[in-house]
């Protein structure tokens, strides 16, 4: 699997603040563009996004000296639900 995230606002790390402006990682223009890039492909974003989701848990957590960090809401909460099921 690729790791690979459209356009330029992508994280650095360990921080996972927007390299481009410095927001919580995925900022709105990193959003935008990741919906556009996986708009046929949900499953991928999901999966892309726990991924990065766990690594992300990792790296804060080891900065705030190991409280644990829940990053769930912020990685996964906000792509849209699937376009809703064809009426019956
Ligand atoms: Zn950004």
């Amino acid at each position: 699997m690729t790791s690979q995230l459209p356009g330029r606002h992508t994280p650095l790390r360990p921080t996972w603040l927007c390299r481009i402006d410095a927001h919580p990682w995925p900022c709105g223009p990193a959003k935008l563009a990741l919906l556009t890039e996986y708009a046929n492909n949900r499953a991928e974003l999901l999966n892309l996004l726990a991924t990065m989701k766990v690594e992300a848990e990792q790296h804060l957590t080891s900065l705030d000296s190991g409280r644990q960090t829940d990053l769930t809401r912020r990685f996964l909460a906000w792509p849209p639900p699937p376009a809703a099921p064809s009426p019956r």
